[in-house]
């Protein structure tokens, strides 16, 4: 018997899982504290409607935001599924069609797509990183976020109403060389498809340049950051987007390991913010999800694993122990002011 139990090979680090050996006080959270509005989240198919508002129930989550209503009959089904059902519990975001950017007349089609849309229903404008990273114009070369033939769009959704939920960028791990100092180097080995670095991709940098010219020519249109605007790794930045833009929110679905990891930065941040950020998820329909951004949130507990763990990284988070007054806002109000009929 081998005591130290040493095999041949060393493990290959996509096995390697440490579990933290640090015993601390754990507090479940089972319920949002107050009634939450879920303004990121996606209703993908196999998702059943009575069981997911169901979970919704049971987690304290008034509204479900689904961003891929997508356009066309697609949304005109998924309004009648969600709306149809229950009205007060989703809401369904519009998402144009970029791929007919080379089309003649698109500008004008999507903005009468979206009216219609309006019309029927939708809440807000999903934009998808597609936009940015992979929609390419008829020639072939990569439509820049800040391509002049989609400012009527932004333009309509504003004097509509329904704020713009972009999905700039990605995290910084996905722009960096795939090496051995990559924070999310399983991940990427695992799911290349994320991988962002190189000649054929704009640089971070750019991405989100040409969305901040976005939200500067279109001061009357509300804009959601989607993942804290991808700056969560850089708070200060975050910050000095939304100090320049007042028509700027964010939201910090799927950012919980990156706020967590630096939790003090964090919940300044939030306080400091507390009026322009808004609760969201980007975690489809799972208790344990929402029970892990409760915790969060709510409680000071430290060395906990954050959900998705160790896709993000091998840290473990702390939570940011919020004061109720700034839960109040994070949780619904923010929502409830920049979303419309909200109820
Ligand atoms: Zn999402």
């Amino acid at each position: 018997m081998n005591h130290s139990n040493r095999s041949e090979e060393p493990l290959s680090i996509l096995q390697y899982r440490p579990q933290a050996q640090a015993r601390v006080p754990v507090t479940e959270v089972f319920q949002a504290k107050y009634p939450a509005i879920d303004a990121h989240n996606h209703f993908v198919s196999g998702l059943d409607v009575e069981r997911v508002v169901e979970h919704m129930d049971a987690c304290n989550i008034r509204t479900f935001v689904d961003l891929s209503g997508g356009n066309g009959d697609q949304l005109k089904r998924r309004l009648d599924m969600l709306k149809g059902r229950h009205p007060a519990r989703f809401a369904v975001f519009f998402v144009p069609d970029f791929k007919r950017i080379g089309e003649r007349c698109f500008s004008e089609s999507v903005v009468c797509e979206l009216e219609q849309a309006a019309g029927l229903g939708v809440q807000g404008v999903k934009v998808y990183k597609e936009l940015g990273l992979s929609v390419r114009d008829k020639d072939g070369t990569l439509v820049h976020v800040n391509d002049p033939r989609l400012w009527p769009i932004w333009q309509t959704a504003g004097e509509l109403g329904l704020p713009v939920l972009m999905h700039i960028a990605d995290p910084w791990a996905y722009f960096a060389p795939l090496d051995e100092r990559n924070e999310r180097y399983i991940q990427l080995y695992r799911d290349p498809a994320r991988h962002f670095y190189g000649a054929d991709y704009p640089s971070l940098q750019q991405l989100l340049e040409e969305r901040d010219e976005v939200i500067e020519r279109h001061p009357a249109t509300q804009f959601i950051g989607a993942h804290i605007g991808s700056q969560a790794e850089d708070l200060a930045a975050a910050a000095a987007v939304l100090n320049r833009y007042p028509n700027y929110t964010v939201d910090f679905s799927a950012r919980v390991a990156e706020l967590g990891r630096k939790p003090r930065q964090a919940r300044e941040f939030c306080i400091k913010y507390q009026d322009r950020i808004l609760f969201g998820t980007d975690g489809l329909d799972d208790p344990v999800m929402y029970r892990s951004y409760f915790r969060f949130l709510e409680t000071a507990d430290e060395c906990m694993e954050y959900y998705m763990y160790p896709n993000h990284g091998f840290f473990t988070i702390s939570g940011i122990d919020l004061p109720d007054e700034v839960l109040r806002k994070v949780y619904a109000a923010n929502a409830c002011r920049i979303i419309p009929h909200l109820r």
